[in-house]
């Protein structure tokens, strides 16, 4: 039996813990046996100390082990792909890069989370779809993937529910933002979810946990180990976050953004990285195809229609409205407009995502209620060039209030220039 108040003191003075005392403390806690007390402190000794290697592996083992894990290839005899990001602004790529890979013929299982902060979480979004439902039983869940090629449901309570204890902890202790702890809960669900292979994007810059690509890089690094532990085919994006993605930054508005995308006409970066994504996820599969072929398919789902087909067919299986008509509007839509000519040379994704989340897009604690139709739309980016006159953004606001403190926060996240600054292009590079 291990005795915690030792671990916790080992850590602190920097020892490197033997994978059964980290299994075994994590277990506890995920059955309640250690309290929460001790687990902080351990926590904290965590984030000054660091994981070796070897822990962080012995961390996330003790996590997939915390519950029941799914094993798709059993199940489907067949490749299934899962797709991640770790949380952005206007960050729906998931929505679309799932009906591309599916209307290519490839099985395509998500478990996804809720937002929290100024970042979205897919399952809002999907819920702001009259009647869809995030919650199927694992069973609904294989089904369905069987049956469409394509799910995205919420976590169910049986996967790794040590991490959600965890999280819920980290959350409140300042204790998220270590890259082994990150990395182990992240791979963790990944793995317990059941996919062969996983395109990771590692969100880097102001809107993002990563702000420089060092950070992102070292992350990437740690969570391209642990799936290749757990015998997984993963590739890392880092991809840009310093700006929103695409324009759409509230669930009903992006779940707009990413039918366009699938019409063909999404705004060039989220289009560009659902092409890529869809394209490794291919090259992964069981297609044999290489990247450059994968993403020659992708473009042909999106240009032939069969991307928009899968669309409907899957959130229908789920329930849901797919037709865009059915997605809510607000009563005020207010315009900011630009002062000065000039060009946009930064949009901060932060204060954005911020704005989204006063105006009630988002939530600061679990329980609170999303409001699936307000947000932001950022119709001018970085590189842009704009009058004096033109609309930089639009606001869905639920009255002229709330409309008028998010647009001067909007305004407020824009800078400009005389000269033009080229955009980065989206996927800021690969660790595969
Ligand atoms: N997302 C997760 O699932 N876990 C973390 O620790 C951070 C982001």
């Amino acid at each position: 039996m291990i005795r915690p108040a030792e671990l916790i003191q080992r850590k602190r003075d920097g020892e490197e813990l033997a994978a059964e005392e980290l299994e075994e403390l994590i277990l506890g806690y995920s059955r309640e046996e250690v309290p929460d007390y001790q687990l902080a402190a351990f926590l904290m000794a965590v984030f000054f100390r660091g994981l070796s290697s070897a822990e962080t592996h012995a961390v996330c083992d003790a996590m997939v082990a915390s519950g029941e894990r799914l094993d798709l290839h059993a199940e489907l005899g067949r490749t299934v792909v899962d797709k991640h990001s770790t949380g952005g602004v206007g960050d729906k790529t998931s929505i679309a890069v799932g009906p591309v890979v599916a209307a290519c013929g490839v099985p395509f299982g998500k478990m996804s989370g809720r937002g929290l902060g100024h970042t979205g979480g897919t399952l809002d979004k999907l819920e702001a779809i009259p009647g869809f439902r995030v919650e199927l039983s694992e069973r609904e869940f294989v089904a369905q993937v069987q049956e469409i090629g394509l799910a995205i449901i919420g976590q169910t309570g049986d996967l790794v529910p040590a991490d959600k204890r965890l999280y819920a902890l980290r959350d409140v202790t300042a204790t998220v933002d270590n890259v082994s702890l990150i990395a182990a809960s992240i791979m963790s669900k990944k793995i317990a979810a059941g996919a062969d292979a996983i395109v990771l994007d590692v969100k880097v810059g102001d809107g993002a946990f990563m702000k420089t690509l060092d950070e992102a890089r070292t992350l990437a690094d740690a969570m391209l180990e642990l799936g290749r532990r757990a015998e997984r085919r993963v590739a890392c994006l880092l991809t840009d976050m310093d700006q929103p993605l695409g324009h759409a930054v509230g669930n009903a508005l992006e779940i707009r953004e990413a039918l366009d995308t699938l019409r063909g006409a999404g705004p060039p970066d989220l289009t560009e990285l659902v092409l890529q994504a869809s394209a490794r996820l291919l090259a992964f599969s069981d297609l044999r195809v290489d990247e450059e072929e994968g993403r020659s398919r992708a473009e042909a789902a999106i240009a032939d229609g069969s991307a928009l087909a899968a669309y409907e067919r899957w959130i229908r299986a789920q329930g849901g409205d797919a037709a865009e008509e059915a997605l809510e509007r607000t009563p005020v839509v207010q315009t900011v407009e630009a002062r000065d000519p000039g060009h946009v040379v930064a949009l901060k994704a932060l204060p954005v995502g911020l704005a989204a989340l006063r105006l009630g897009a988002g939530r600061t604690r679990k329980d609170d209620e999303v409001d699936h139709a307000v947000g932001v739309v950022c119709l001018k980016k970085r590189g842009d060039e704009v009058a004096p006159g033109d609309v930089l953004a639009e606001v869905h606001a639920r009255d002229d209030e709330s409309a008028a403190r998010a647009a001067a926060d909007v305004r407020d996240a824009y800078s400009f220039g005389a000269e033009r600054v080229a955009p980065p292009s989206i996927v800021l590079d690969v660790v595969a």
